[in-house]
């Protein structure tokens, strides 16, 4: 027998792969109310992994954990290599990574270039020149080359949202949170910013996306996560969960949504 295989035997392959992300045990409570209850799950460099769940199931609270937002409880959260579970060390990933969120939270008085340019100059102490140029480039890796100049007032929502995620782009982060960065749009919007969102997937962006668009979800997730009341309560591929969940509560949510 020739040895064929050698050199991609699956267990080197494995073992050579060191999550990006990786929760163990990770609990949350705010007051008395336990929002986390024990959440492992970890992303590898690369992937899109995608959360699902009710409202209030803890899908936030998790990306918060996970963008350094918020410090967990209890039980483990690396990111990159961080500890994020050590308080003095939590706030090292903030720099590294994208956030996107439902509301765009842009500077109304910037245009879509100053928006953007701002936030080098801030997270990077770069000189103006230099994050104009980067700025530029973020702006034309989500198609709005010729918006630049243009102040959020005279963008559609869409558009809008595209800066937000040039603006997180820009940074050159390690990963990209989107929680529900297409909750706060109009229906005929919703499908340009989940091709920026696709386009960058299929970059090899790693990313942790929570959505309700579950078109995105089926096509685009490597992984989804469906969440419940503090714990996941299923993960699979998109083809396991949505063909076959196993879970009742998710069997429940997938008839209420699609
Ligand atoms: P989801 O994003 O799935 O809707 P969240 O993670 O936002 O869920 O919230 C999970 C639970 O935690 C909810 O009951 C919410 O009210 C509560 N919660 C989230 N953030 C806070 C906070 N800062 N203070 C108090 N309760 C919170
Ligand atoms: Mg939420």
């Amino acid at each position: 027998m020739t040895n064929q295989n050698a050199g991609t035997s699956p267990v080197i392959k494995l073992s050579a792969v060191t999550p990006v992300i990786k929760l163990s045990a990770v609990t949350k409570s705010f007051g008395p109310a336990q929002v986390l209850k024990g959440i492992d799950l970890h992303v590898n460099e690369g992937e899109v992994l995608t959360l699902i769940g009710a409202s209030g199931s803890g899908k936030s609270t998790v990306l918060r954990i996970m963008s350094g937002l918020e410090t967990s409880d209890g039980g483990e959260v690396w990111v990159n290599s961080v500890p994020l579970h050590d308080p003095r060390r939590a706030k090292e990933i903030r720099g590294h990574v994208g956030m996107v969120f439902q509301q765009f939270n842009l500077f109304p008085h910037l245009t879509a270039l100053g928006n953007v340019t701002l936030a080098l100059v801030k997270a990077r102490k770069m000189s103006a020149a230099d994050a104009k140029a980067k700025a530029m480039a973020a702006l034309e890796h989500v198609g709005l080359t010729e918006r630049a100049g243009n102040y959020p007032s005279q963008l559609s929502g869409g558009q809008q949202q595209r800066v937000a995620i040039a603006r997180a782009l820009a940074v050159e982060p390690a990963i990209m949170f989107f929680d529900e960065a297409t909750s706060a749009l109009d229906p005929e919007l919703v499908g340009e910013v989940t091709g920026v969102m696709r386009n960058l997937a299929s970059e090899g962006m790693t990313m942790v996306v929570v959505t309700h668009e579950m078109g995105f979800a089926r096509q685009t997730a490597d992984r989804l996560v469906f969440m419940d009341q503090g714990v996941i309560a299923e993960q699979g591929t998109p083809e396991e969960v949505f063909g076959n969940p196993r879970n009742d509560r998710t069997k429940q949510f997938l008839h209420r949504v699609l």
